[in-house]
């Protein structure tokens, strides 16, 4: 039976406009819907505007997933280096911020501009403001009911993406065509998130509130070092948002504020050699005055450093090199950058994306229970699972 389109997307982010691209330059009739007026909004506000969109090390290793081998095929076939050579091609400058994070020097409008004019030249057919209303399995491919009609298609694509922020257009939509169609899905959480806190604790974020220091928080195996900022509902800042996709309700942090600094010894050796120095000005040297002020407060740590026990000083610098904290919770999708689980990979070809009881419906990007850490990872993942399934529909 002939269909309309040979290809159909669903969600036109940055997986489903790359897997339209691949899709189109191999001479696929593709239509590309969204539910949204305004399409890739995620890549519009993504890195603070800039876009970061790739890391030079994206490798295994710095992806989440019930299955850690399963990304290995698509981040090979199609690398950051690959992305690279399409931005320069493009002629978009950008620059490495750190620990290989590429963001644009302009704006990130030239990513989306980019994916626009690739997705135009492959004979893409783009509609927005399309809801889907239902799909059914039929002879041969799937066919799609939306508000603009009714389509048929030889490979369906889901590509809606997680639940973070769903004023800009996240749905469960994936989730619940993977389930319709029989796949299982892993429980989704929120990612890169900010964690929150009560009681006492909450009220010292409180009063910290815009203050960031260079930290080392710890979760089980997970370590991350990188900045921590208090804030009026907990605390975020790079290396929470890393350690928020690992921590699971219930546990506990360990954080280090003063890493490569062992603050019992440093205060002993000061107890001894400037007896009469005050504990609070000593700290200070050590960290922000508001957070060292707060600590000893915490602490009741108060005096000359000749006048405090050895405990006390012991005491003192586990709160501030071993600081043990519950969050209570997230802020949830409502500012999660990514959604932790999704569509299991056992379900699908790691090869293709092509789920393996539906020949013809493929996921791909962050729909998939594939998360990236922060830095540019889960883009990367969205053009590497986009690309390899465009080049199997
Ligand atoms: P999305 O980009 O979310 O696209 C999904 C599309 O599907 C959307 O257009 C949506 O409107 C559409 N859709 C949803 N439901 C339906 C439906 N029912 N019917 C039709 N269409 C539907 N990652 C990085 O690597 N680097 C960064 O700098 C970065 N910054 C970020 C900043 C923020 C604030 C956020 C929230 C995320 C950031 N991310 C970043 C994560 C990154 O944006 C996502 O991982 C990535 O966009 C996922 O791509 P996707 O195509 O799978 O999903």
């Amino acid at each position: 039976m002939s269909q309309t389109y040979d290809v159909i997307i669903i969600g036109a982010g940055a997986a489903g406009l790359m897997c339209a691209i691949e899709a189109g330059k191999r001479g696929r009739r593709v239509w590309l819907i969204d539910h949204m007026a305004k399409i890739a909004e995620k890549i519009r506000i993504s890195g603070g505007g800039r876009c970061n969109f790739t890391n030079l090390h994206a490798q295994p290793q710095y992806y989440l997933s019930q299955n850690p081998h399963f990304c290995k095929s698509a981040l090979k076939q199609y690398t950051p280096q690959d992305f690279i050579a399409r931005v320069r091609h493009h002629g978009i400058a950008f620059h490495e911020k750190k620990l290989g994070q590429l963001f644009c020097d302009g704006s990130s409008k030239q990513i989306i501009d980019m994916l626009l004019t690739e997705a135009r030249e492959a004979g893409v057919k783009l509609e927005t403001a399309t809801r889907v209303h239902e799909i059914t399995a039929i002879a041969g491919g799937y066919q799609v009911k939306t508000n603009q009609g009714e389509q048929t298609c030889r490979s369906l694509v889901i590509a809606t993406g997680g639940l973070s922020i769903p004023k800009i257009g996240a749905t469960n939509f994936g989730y619940e065509t993977a389930k319709k169609f029989g796949l299982n899905v892993i429980r989704p959480r929120a990612g890169l998130v900010p964690l929150t806190f009560g009681g006492t604790l909450l009220e010292r974020c409180k009063a910290l509130s815009g203050l960031s220091v260079e930290a080392e928080v710890r979760y089980g195996k997970q370590v991350f070092a990188e900045g921590l900022l208090f804030t009026h509902r907990g605390l975020s800042g790079p290396s929470i948002l890393q350690i928020s996709s690992y921590w699971q309700e219930g546990g506990a942090l360990i954080i280090d504020l003063a890493p490569g600094i062992d603050v019992f010894m440093h205060c002993k050796e000061k107890k001894r050699s400037q007896p009469k120095q005050h504990v609070n000005n000593r700290l200070t040297e050590i960290l922000p005055k508001r957070l060292a002020l707060s600590i000893c407060d915490d602490q009741a740590c108060d005096g000359p450093l000749g006048s405090l026990s050895d405990q006390k000083l012991a005491n003192l610098a586990r709160a501030i090199n071993e600081w043990q904290v519950w969050p209570t919770g997230t802020e949830g999708y409502r500012t999660a950058e990514v959604t932790v689980g999704g569509v299991d990979t056992r379900a699908l070809s790691s090869q293709t994306m092509e789920a393996k009881q539906c020949p013809g419906l493929f996921f791909i990007g962050e729909v998939v229970d594939v998360t990236g850490h922060l830095g540019g990872f889960n883009f990367q993942w969205a053009w590497s699972s986009g690309h390899v399934a465009g080049q199997a529909v």
